[in-house]
């Protein structure tokens, strides 16, 4: 294990790595996004596979959508509370769960491809990818979720 090194260009050293540590990959969308004024965020909110690496995407996406909803309460001259909790989990709760769902059936179709030794569905999304429509589908998808 690297206890000491240097990124030469940014003159940085690395004085220590903790101890690895390992955690079961699972599913997870919380059910309540708040208490009172306390808003859990994150993984903590909706937790998928890496396979897809979208799980910082939908945070990044809630962060823009938070943010937006502090911004209105701004300029329409009203208080920052609660009710910004109420609205981001009115608002987003359900598109997460159904975005968090759709990359569980992606990683379930490739466990079951591998499990069952055949590649029909790589081949299929291959040549899916290729076309044009469905290109562009799956890159809207993946950066902008179901949000517009
Ligand atoms: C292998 C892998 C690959 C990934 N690849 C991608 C990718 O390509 N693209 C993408 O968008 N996302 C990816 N993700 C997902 C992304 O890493 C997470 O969505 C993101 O890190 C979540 O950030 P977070 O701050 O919510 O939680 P975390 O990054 O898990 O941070 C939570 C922190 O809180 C600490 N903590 C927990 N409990 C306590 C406690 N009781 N007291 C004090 N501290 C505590 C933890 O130690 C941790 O440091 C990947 C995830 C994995 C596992």
């Amino acid at each position: 294990m690297i206890q000491s090194g240097k990124f030469d260009s940014l003159n940085m050293n690395i004085k220590k790595i903790s101890n690895l540590s390992k955690f079961e990959l699972k599913s997870l969308n919380l059910r309540n996004y708040y208490k009172d004024n306390i808003l859990a965020f994150g993984d903590l909110l909706h937790q998928v596979h890496p396979l897809a690496g979208q799980g910082f995407n939908m945070t990044l996406r809630d962060i823009s959508y938070l943010s937006t909803l502090i911004d209105e309460r701004i300029n329409l001259g009203l208080a920052i509370d609660n009710t910004i909790c109420r609205d981001f989990e009115k608002n987003l709760r359900d598109k997460n769960l159904i975005f968090s769902t759709g990359i569980d059936l992606i990683y379930e179709f490739f466990n079951f491809e591998s499990k069952t030794n055949n590649e029909i569905i790589s081949k299929s999304l291959s040549i899916l990818g290729k076309n044009k429509f469905f290109n562009s589908f799956f890159k809207k998808f993946a950066d902008s979720g179901l949000r517009p």
